[in-house]
């Protein structure tokens, strides 16, 4: 690389400014519901109290205190909006200053950028382990890197304690979770809040409390008729069925597996609407390095090179697997047992047997066999 591309490597993270703008944007649609809420509601305390010509003093003075309470809570509510925000705004700032930096740094061999690139791997580890669920191992890595404001450890650690809930078969956290989210993940088109009813319902259902799953069917699950009509009438059907059945497609509701299913349904949601991308950080940014590096030899066994990441199949090959080839304009021919360029300081040489390798191959790796 001769030249930084700071465009395209800021491309490579669009979670990195979207996830806390996105945080702001959720706390302020919030904001402006509780203000709405208790605006409206001590209008109608005031204008109930004008439209009344019998209105006692001490009836007056009553209203006057329940308006000022709800005056009082609203501006501590929104107190602690403001600190939320405060935290998220010096997370915008750090992170562009940091993106500023790579903006002024002209050359690769420049110390600024291989500073830049630390703290970017940095990043990017914490990334991975906060989605591996390694929350302790990462908040130490950010700690001792000195990176806590360019990661997103706190909303990893909501969403854990969710998928933790999830893993202990409670719907009730992710419930509360679809419910502050509610009109996002309808504009998504979201079916988890459908899922997590319906496993409730279907934990009723292995609990033999056949009246209560009735109740609770048409409670939380026929408000969604009009789109989960089938599913919803093979929930009904699962009522007449025991949870040791080998029936389906009763068999499958009553699978634990389901739980799973729902964690990962959990994971993307979630990830879509903070803007996260669905993948680990270190699997795009590596694939992106892997896609420039990837030739049709790397995955014929006999063309492949030692010093090429892509020709072990078994780690970063598999990773590269659905990327496409790289173009290369200029061929370079490639010893595949040394790895070095063959050119006119390493010419490629012919073997009897019409193999071709490059002169300082057997100085290179003379202890390798059949060499
Ligand atoms: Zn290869």
């Amino acid at each position: 690389m001769n030249t930084i591309k700071a465009d395209q490597i800021i491309e490579l993270e669009p979670s990195f400014i979207k996830v806390p703008y996105e945080q702001i944007r959720k706390s302020f649609r919030s904001q402006y519901k509780h203000i709405e809420k208790d605006t409206v509601y001590m209008q109608e305390k005031i204008e109930s109290s004008i439209r009344n010509s019998e209105l006692s003093v001490e009836k007056g003075i009553e209203t006057l205190a329940d308006i000022r309470k709800h005056v009082d809570k609203l501006s501590r509510r929104l107190q602690k909006f403001k600190e939320l925000d405060a935290v998220q705004i010096n997370k915008i700032e750090k992170r562009i200053k940091n993106l500023l930096e790579i903006e002024e740094v002209t050359s690769p061999t420049a110390p600024e950028f291989t500073a830049w690139c630390k703290t970017r791997l940095h990043r990017v580890i914490v990334d991975y382990l906060l989605r591996e669920g390694l929350t302790g191992t990462a908040q130490r890595v950010a700690k001792e890197s000195h990176i806590e404001d360019m990661v997103d450890i706190d909303l990893f650690t909501q969403a854990e304690k969710i998928e933790q809930a999830l893993r202990n078969h409670s719907c009730k956290e992710c419930l509360a979770w679809c419910t502050e989210n509610k009109s996002n993940l309808r504009k998504m088109r979201s079916t988890l809040e459908f899922n997590l009813r319906l496993q409730e319902h279907i934990e009723l259902a292995r609990g033999n409390k056949g009246l209560e799953a009735i109740t609770y069917a048409q409670k939380y699950l026929t408000p969604w008729n009009a789109t989960e009509h089938k599913r919803i009438g093979q929930a009904m059907g699962l009522l007449a069925y025991s949870s040791d059945t080998q029936c389906q497609p009763y068999k499958d509701l009553y699978d634990h597996a389901r739980w799973q299913e729902l964690i990962d349904q959990f994971r993307t949601d979630n990830f879509a609407l903070c803007s996260l991308t669905s993948h680990p950080l270190l699997s795009i940014t590596l694939q992106a390095g892997l896609s420039a590096l990837k030739t049709p030899q790397c995955y014929v066994p006999e063309d492949q090179n030692v010093n090429c990441p892509i020709c072990d199949n078994q780690t970063l090959g598999n990773l590269a697997e659905k990327l496409p080839l790289s173009h290369h304009v200029n061929s370079t021919i490639v010893c595949r047992i040394s790895g070095k360029i063959m050119n006119e300081d390493n010419p490629p040489m012919l073997l009897p047997n019409g193999r071709v390798y490059s002169l300082h191959v057997s100085v290179c790796k003379s202890n390798r066999s059949g060499v």
